[in-house]
C-alpha cells in the first residue's frame, strides 16, 4: 500500500499507472482505495457516483484528467487533511442538572442515564491526543425563557397551541416576541453559578481545555454550542476553532437529541468533518435520537463508538464519508 507520508510527487507518480503525467478516474479510484481504509487495512468503499463527484472537484478545468497542477491542490487541501486531520473534541453539557438534578434525563421518555457518558469520555481524554478539547456548559440566567416557572414573564402568542395557563413541562409554546418564537419548556436547570450548572465532578478536566458557555441570553434558548436557536449571536466556539485550524469535530454528551444533535448539525452546516460519538451520548427521546442520527448521516457526518476514535484522530482510520464531505466543502468554496 502507498504511504501518504511521502511527497506529493511520489504519490502522483505511484498512482499515474500509465505514466502519461496525469490521473484519470481509474487512477484516482486507486488513490481513494488507498486513502479510505481502517487501521487494519480494511478498505472502505466510496460509491462510484460520489467518487466521480470528488474527481470533478479536483479536475478543475474539467478535461477528464487531474494534471499535476490540479493534483497539488488535491494534495494540499484534501489528501493531507484526510491523512493528518486537526481533531477537536467537543463535550456537550455534561452537567449535574442533566445527570441527577432538575433536568435529570433519566426521567425523560428514553429513560437513559447521563452518568453513562462519563467513563467513555474520560477514556478518550486519557488515551487520545486531540488538538483541542472543549467543554460546553448550558449557562442560564434565572429569568431564562426556557424555564416552565418563568412562563408568566412573557406574553404567549395568539397562535400558540398551548396557553400559558395550560402549559406543562416539555410542552412547546409560542411566545409573542416580536418576533413570535417557538420554545420548548423545561424545568429550571443549569442556572449560572449553581451546583446544577457545574460539570459533573467525575468528568476529567484537561489542562488547556476551553469552556464554552451557551444560553446566557435570557430571551433566547441555545441548544447548539455554535449558535443560539435564533442564530442571533454565536458563542466563542467558531472563532476558537478557526484559531486551531480545526478540520474534524468529535461531538458527544447530553442530551443526544437536543444539544448534541443541534451542535452536530451546525458543525456540518459550517463545513466541518463531523463525528458523533454514540456511546458517549445520552438523550431524551428515542425517536428523536434516531432522527438526530439520520440527519447527521444524511449530511455526510459519521457516527461511531469511542473505541474507533483514536485510530481516526491519528489518521489511521480514514472514512470516505468525511473525505466526501471535505471535497464538497472545497467545491462550494471554489465556486464562491
Ligand atoms: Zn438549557
Amino acid at each position: 500500500m502507498f504511504n501518504f507520508e511521502s511527497s506529493m510527487d511520489a504519490c502522483f507518480t505511484a498512482f499515474d499507472k500509465n505514466g502519461d503525467g496525469k490521473l484519470d478516474i481509474d487512477e484516482f479510484r486507486l488513490i481513494a482505495r488507498a486513502l479510505f481504509r481502517n487501521d487494519k487495512g480494511k478498505i472502505y468503499s466510496l460509491e462510484e457516483d460520489k467518487l466521480n463527484e470528488v474527481f470533478k472537484v479536483f479536475d478543475q478545468n474539467q478535461d477528464g484528467f487531474i494534471d499535476k497542477e490540479e493534483f497539488l491542490f488535491c494534495w494540499n487541501h484534501w489528501i493531507k487533511i484526510i491523512v493528518r486531520p486537526i481533531s477537536v473534541f467537543l463535550i456537550v453539557d455534561v452537567q449535574n442538572d442533566f445527570i441527577s438534578g432538575t433536568l435529570n434525563i433519566s426521567n425523560c421518555s428514553a429513560q437513559q442515564n447521563g452518568l453513562d457518558v462519563i467513563e467513555p469520555i474520560n477514556r478518550l481524554l486519557e488515551n487520545v491526543d486531540f488538538d483541542a478539547v472543549f467543554y460546553s456548559l448550558d449557562w442560564h440566567p434565572s429569568d431564562h425563557v426556557s424555564f416552565i416557572d418563568n412562563i408568566k414573564q412573557r406574553p404567549v402568542h395568539s397562535t400558540s397551541p398551548i396557553s400559558a395557563e395550560n402549559a406543562q413541562t416539555y410542552d412547546t409554546v409560542i411566545f409573542a416576541g416580536p418576533p413570535p418564537m417557538k420554545q420548548r419548556l423545561w424545568p429550571r436547570h443549569c442556572v449560572q453559578d449553581t451546583w446544577g450548572s457545574e460539570l459533573h465532578k467525575e468528568l476529567k478536566m484537561l489542562d488547556n481545555s476551553i469552556k464554552v458557555y451557551k444560553g446566557t441570553n435570557p430571551e433566547v434558548d441555545s441548544y447548539s454550542v455554535f449558535w443560539d436557536n435564533k442564530k442571533l449571536t454565536d458563542t466563542t466556539l467558531c472563532a476558537q476553532l478557526r484559531i486551531k485550524n480545526a478540520t474534524d469535530i468529535y461531538i458527544c454528551g447530553l442530551a443526544y437529541d437536543v444539544c448534541v444533535g443541534a451542535t452536530a448539525v451546525d458543525a456540518l452546516a459550517i463545513g466541518y468533518r463531523t463525528i458523533l460519538l454514540d456511546d458517549c451520548s445520552r438523550g431524551v427521546d428515542l425517536l428523536d435520537i434516531e432522527k438526530t442520527k439520520n440527519t447527521v448521516i444524511k449530511n455526510d457526518g459519521v457516527i461511531v463508538n469511542s473505541d474507533q476514535v483514536k485510530a481516526m484522530v491519528e489518521g489511521r482510520d480514514r472514512r470516505p464519508e468525511l473525505g466526501y464531505k471535505l471535497a464538497m466543502e472545497l467545491k462550494a468554496n471554489l465556486m464562491l
